[in-house]
């Protein structure tokens, strides 16, 4: 399979690790929206929110308590971070491999702005 985060999982794609655990990685996101945007997930192959499976609802939970961790690790947790999942087309998701864009550093503006 060709997937990108898959090869950061591996280490064959290099990448600017945060933090790692048995079920989740997470790295700096390689165009930066924001002071802080890291991204966040599972090392299982999951294409999307729309393929979570029953056996997978846990790796969700995991990669949230790794978001709580790293906010904290990286100063943002007092002032405030952003969780964002995009699935599918219309959300712009455009790596196949399920992940949540931890953001912050900065005020974010309206989630909405835009839609
Ligand atoms: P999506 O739109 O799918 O939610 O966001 C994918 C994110 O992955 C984008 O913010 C993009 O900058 C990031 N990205 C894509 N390829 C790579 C890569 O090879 N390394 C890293 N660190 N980030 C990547
Ligand atoms: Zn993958």
């Amino acid at each position: 399979m060709d997937c990108i985060f898959c090869k950061i999982v591996e280490g064959s794609v290099p990448s600017k690790k945060v933090f790692e655990n048995e079920h989740v990685v997470a790295f700096h996101d390689i165009q930066p929206a924001a002071p802080v945007h890291i991204l966040i997930i599972p090392k299982k192959h999951i294409a999307s929110m729309n393929d979570v499976q029953q056996e997978d609802w846990h790796l969700l939970g995991e990669v949230h308590r790794a978001a709580q961790h790293i906010a904290a690790e990286l100063g943002i947790a007092e002032s405030g971070y952003r969780l964002v999942n995009n699935c599918g087309k219309d959300s712009g998701q455009i790596v196949f491999h399920i992940h949540y864009h931890l953001l912050g550093g900065k005020p974010l503006g309206p989630l909405l702005a835009g839609a």
